[in-house]
């Protein structure tokens, strides 16, 4: 069955004729339980990531070229960093770094478990397959990733923007609006805040049926909406072998030699996946010897 009928993983663009909007849905669900399967969060962990890989889902959709989206809550609570990654083609991955020694209350917000001496901070880092990083930084004031991320979006794109997370068991549901740069107006003010207004009305339902291109013309009577195409979403990790090696290679013979003459291999662990990388003696002193080879390929240091 073609997943974007079936539902499940599956993300819709769509924008409105009759209103200076336009927005994105998204359902994250199968994918979600494989990227954390091989983690045991606490809840209240898994939660933010569910939440931070929503929105990251929605704005991956935004990107114009061959990129991916880095978004990370970062501070020095019990879990130093939340990190997820969303790529052009509507992939992702996420990972915590949670303290081994921290007691973690179910119903802790993204505040209480990054930053709660309140010295966080979000970090949007857009990272092209070529040219410059673009990266955003927001102070972490407050413990909800959807205000967080609202408030910021609604800042950098200097446009109105609102966004829905919510979750049902492991399942999250995502929708960004985004309000066209048009005139303003009192008719399209009005407009505007109607459109908002519905959305909110749809979000305290269940979670939206499939397909999204039916629904959503019930989730805002009145309006024609017109809607792209249904995208499939997954859990994919960029991880590999040669991305191990480039990313020892920063860290540089100096450093290895010690663990390299104690153990003979160097063993690595993909902290979003799991998968495990042994590096042999003699493909790191290759590595370390190849003068010739300027670089691994892979040249960024995702492992
Ligand atoms: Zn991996």
């Amino acid at each position: 069955m073609d997943r974007t009928t079936a539902g499940f993983d599956q993300l819709t663009r769509f924008w409105l004729e009759t209103a200076p909007a336009r927005g994105v849905v998204a359902r994250l669900d199968e994918s979600l339980i494989a990227a954390l399967k091989e983690h045991a969060y606490p809840s209240a962990v898994a939660s933010c990531l569910r939440q931070m890989a929503g929105a990251a889902v929605l704005l991956a959709s935004n990107l114009k070229q061959k990129a991916h989206i880095v978004l990370q809550a970062q501070g020095a609570g019990p879990v130093p960093l939340l990190c997820v990654e969303a790529t052009d083609g509507l992939t992702f991955r996420a990972y915590a770094n949670v303290s081994e020694t921290a007691k973690i209350e179910a119903n802790a917000d993204l505040l209480t478990l990054v930053a709660p001496d309140g010295d966080g901070r979000i970090v949007l880092s857009i990272v092209p397959a070529v040219g410059q990083t673009y990266q955003g930084i927001v102070g972490l004031q407050h413990g909800s990733v959807q205000a967080l991320l609202e408030d910021y979006l609604t800042n950098s794109q200097q446009t109105q923007t609102r966004l829905w997370l919510r979750e049902d068991g492991e399942a999250i549901e995502a929708m960004l609006l985004e309000r066209l740069p048009e005139k303003a107006s009192a008719e399209a003010n009005a407009a505007w805040d109607a459109v908002v207004a519905q959305a909110e009305t749809m979000f305290v339902e269940p979670f939206m049926p499939f397909p999204y291109a039916q629904w959503l013309q019930f989730a805002f009577p009145g309006h024609d909406v017109k809607v792209h195409p249904a995208q499939a979403l997954a859990f994919a990790c960029a991880c590999s072998f040669d991305r191990v090696l480039n990313a020892l290679k920063l860290v540089g013979e100096a450093e290895l030699r010690p663990l390299l003459e104690e153990k003979h291999v160097i063993e690595t662990r993909c902290e979003f996946c799991g998968a495990q990388y042994v590096v042999s003696e003699s493909q790191l002193l290759a590595l370390f010897s190849d003068a010739t080879a300027n670089r691994v390929p892979g040249t960024d240091t995702l492992q």
